[in-house]
């Protein structure tokens, strides 16, 4: 593919998300260049003109424009302030921007360090999920100023459509946690609803259309509602990742004694979900937690997992877990960077490993 900009392009993380995005970056006409942990994610934008770099320093390298999209606060720290990380690999004057929903406070870490090395690195989460990278229409949450963004617009406006700036480094992720605990509510409300017109023995179909013709609907309601109905638990938006975000939330609302009690029953759902075996699961598989036990088992949940142990299966070692159940920890044992609570590290306020929350 021939490229019509001179602005070189480097993104890091071709997941459900960042695959959809670079295919925006490519359409625009850039020279792309992109690495993911998994090859194989990224082989259709290899053929489709991109090039592959073998870590995230190499892509970065020689980049005017870095971005990031992985899933963890703990990925997002890895790729940026490793020793091999791109902040030490990207060339002065380079903006690194991070889509990844992750922790304010790490967002404001490496906006720190980037002044230092003489690069601009800022937060920039987006909302609009898999169908509006699809349709690069997403909504963009910078925690910069219009004028720190200005030169890099034009390859934002490839795959955002609203752009929100909220001034201050890790503000873009403080706002879009505010969108996730109400997003979380909303997806808890119409799985109640659903629950209840079930048991009124009344049509699911019939019974959403009333709720989106009146104040009881809701984007979630919209975009997830009809996917519960139907059966169709893929993601999406992986429940996992939804599980992280409130936790996010909650545990910076914790530190500031706060208590935000829809957050804080939504945890626990999203949770519960990751733990029987739902965490790579859409976040609509949450009405499965209302479901007969045998439509749980059958859509690919088992309720035996609930606190039997970290479900992360990678060695999550806290109490209450084996090594093989759930917290969704990322397998990095309970120490300081605790990312499915924040990284409020290790003991009190420990939501997910059901500790006192
Ligand atoms: P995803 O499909 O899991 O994509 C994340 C990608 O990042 C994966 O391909 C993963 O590699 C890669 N990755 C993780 N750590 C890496 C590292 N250290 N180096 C290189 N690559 C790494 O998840 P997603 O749905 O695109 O979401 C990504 C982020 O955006 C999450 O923080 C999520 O909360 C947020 N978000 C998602 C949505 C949505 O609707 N999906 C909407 C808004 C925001 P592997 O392929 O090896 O796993």
């Amino acid at each position: 593919m021939s490229t019509t900009h001179t602005t070189k392009v480097a993104f890091i993380g071709t997941g459900i998300m960042g695959s959809a995005i670079c295919g925006h970056i490519l359409d625009a006409g850039y020279d792309l260049t992109v690495y993911n942990r998994t090859k194989e994610k990224a082989e259709g934008l290899i053929a489709r003109g991109a090039h592959w770099a073998d870590s995230p320093a190499a892509a970065a390298k020689g980049a005017d424009v870095v971005f990031t999209m992985v899933g963890y606060p703990t990925d997002v720290e890895d790729v940026y302030l490793a020793s091999d990380g791109i902040l030490r690999a990207a060339k002065k004057g380079a903006y690194l921007i991070d889509l990844t929903t992750s922790s304010p406070e790490l967002a404001r870490d490496i906006h720190d360090a980037s002044e230092v090395v003489d690069v601009h690195a800022f937060d920039c989460p987006v909302t609009g999920g898999q169908t509006g990278a699809e349709a690069g229409t997403l909504t963009l949450i910078m925690g910069a100023t219009e004028a720190t963004v200005a030169p890099v617009l034009p390859v934002l406006q490839t795959f955002g459509k609203k752009f929100f700036y909220f001034d201050q480094p890790g503000a873009g992720q403080t706002a879009k946690l505010c969108n996730q605990v109400s997003l979380a509510s909303c997806i808890v409300g119409y799985a109640d609803a659903l629950a209840l017109a079930e048991l009124g023995h009344l049509d699911a179909e019939q019974v959403l259309e009333l709720i989106m013709s009146g104040t009881g609907r809701s984007g979630a309601a919209e975009s997830y509602a009809p996917k519960s109905i139907a059966g169709d638990y893929k993601p999406g938006f992986m429940a996992e990742h939804l599980r992280k975000d409130i936790a996010l939330a909650v545990s910076a609302a914790q530190d500031a004694e706060l208590a935000l009690p829809g957050a804080e029953t939504a945890f626990t759902l999203f949770d519960t979900l990751c733990q029987i075996g739902g965490k790579r699961m859409g976040g609509q598989a949450l009405t499965l937690l209302y479901a007969e036990e045998g439509d749980a088992v059958a859509a690919g949940l088992d309720w035996s997992l609930l606190d039997a142990g970290c479900g992360c299966g990678e060695g999550c070692d806290g109490e209450g877990c084996d090594g093989e159940g759930g917290c969704g920890c990322g397998g990095h044992g309970h120490g300081e960077d605790h990312e499915c609570c924040g990284g409020h590290g290790d003991g009190e306020g420990h939501c997910c490993c059901h500790e006192e929350a």
